[in-house]
């Protein structure tokens, strides 16, 4: 942290400022120049809230010299993180694949969809038991019977299973049957619930928030490995800007920025981020190239009776064709390797 002091600075001001400093059991570095004085603050605990010294008189600003986050940081952890679900490795260097439909609605609805993307090349399976939905009235979710035909699914398809826990309270009931916790999106600020799924020691699919900066993000990414849980993927989903027509914006920078200031693998979701299954190729497509470690897709046998995000799902043959573009573009991240250049 960098503590700025105001140009007509008085002597006692700035000593008042170092006493605090060093009240907080850091070190100051005094830097006189003609018209600024600089307070630079050294040390591995904390100063406390930058506000705190804001708030001081003779001080301008504060600067922040390190990232806010600090787990999911790069400084911390300069080699990329792999997490494990099952025997899938996500951050390894293959694009990996999680498919499924937005819902669990039916055993046969669940089990269909299952095989169908397994065969077509997930690796992962998807379905909401517990349903984050905007409205009361809307499908819920199917709760503990959606999770046991969660696990029998992935028992007869042999893929690792990834749900959505709401609150704290149900995380031990998702890994009870599930092998990792989907956070959503509406939930990236839910801090116990990002808490009990980082003690909860299983991989958490930890996705953005629809209005969340890429600090806060990564912050959120902090609470859970804070636990003593490495094991967090991001996934962005989109974020929400003034367009209508689409359901949300999808964000590719957050894969280079991200990459570059997180050592966490980043998954992009094009169902959610576009809304619109005819979107969804396209969007999936820009993700791997722009070096994505995978997606997560929605897909269910007949969208059209979908009880939750029909519109954005594709049919298990549109899913497989996204597989073999995926697995044609996979690697080729550079333009000489797509054949253009
Ligand atoms: C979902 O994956 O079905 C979901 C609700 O996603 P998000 O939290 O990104 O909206
Ligand atoms: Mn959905």
């Amino acid at each position: 942290m960098i503590i700025v002091m105001q140009a007509n600075v008085q002597a006692e001001q700035i000593a008042a400022v170092i006493s605090k400093v060093e009240s907080m059991g850091c070190e100051t570095h005094l830097s006189s120049g003609e018209s600024r004085t600089i307070i630079g603050v050294i040390g591995d605990s904390q100063p406390g809230p930058a506000e705190q010294f804001e708030m001081m008189p003779g001080v301008e600003k504060v600067l922040h010299v390190l990232h806010r986050f600090k787990l999911s940081s790069r400084d911390m952890h300069p080699t990329d993180t792999v997490v494990t679900v099952g025997g899938t490795h996500i951050g390894a260097g293959e694009p990996v694949i999680i498919a499924g439909p937005c819902s669990v609605e039916s055993r046969s609805q669940l089990i269909e969809t299952a095989h169908a993307v397994q065969e077509a090349g997930a690796s992962i399976l998807r379905g909401g038991a517990f349903k984050p939905r905007t409205s009361p009235y809307s499908f819920q979710g199917l709760g503990q019977a959606g999770l046991e035909l969660l696990a029998e699914a992935g028992e007869a398809t042999g893929l690792p299973i990834v749900t959505e826990a709401l609150a704290p309270d149900q995380v031990p009931i998702v890994t009870e049957y599930a092998d990792m916790i989907q956070v959503g999106a509406r939930n990236m600020q839910n801090f116990p619930l990002l808490r009990a799924a980082g003690q909860s020691g299983f991989p958490v699919l930890l996705k953005r928030g629809m209005m969340s900066t890429y600090e806060e993000w990564l912050m959120a990414a902090d609470y859970i490995l804070s636990q003593n849980n490495p094991q967090v993927v991001l996934c962005e989903r989109g974020i929400r800007g003034f367009e209508t027509s689409t359901r949300f914006s999808t964000d590719i920078n957050a894969v280079p920025a991200i990459q570059e200031m997180s050592h966490l693998p980043i998954l992009i979701d094009p169902s959610h981020s576009t809304g619109k299954w005819q979107y969804v190729h396209a969007v999936a497509r820009a993700g791997i190239a722009a070096g994505a470690d995978g997606l997560i897709v929605e897909v269910h046998p007949k969208p059209e009776e979908a009880l939750s995000d029909g519109a954005q799902s594709l049919k298990p043959e549109q899913f497989a064709r996204l597989v073999q573009q995926v697995k044609a573009l996979a690697g080729k991240t550079t333009l000489s390797e797509m054949g253009v250049l």
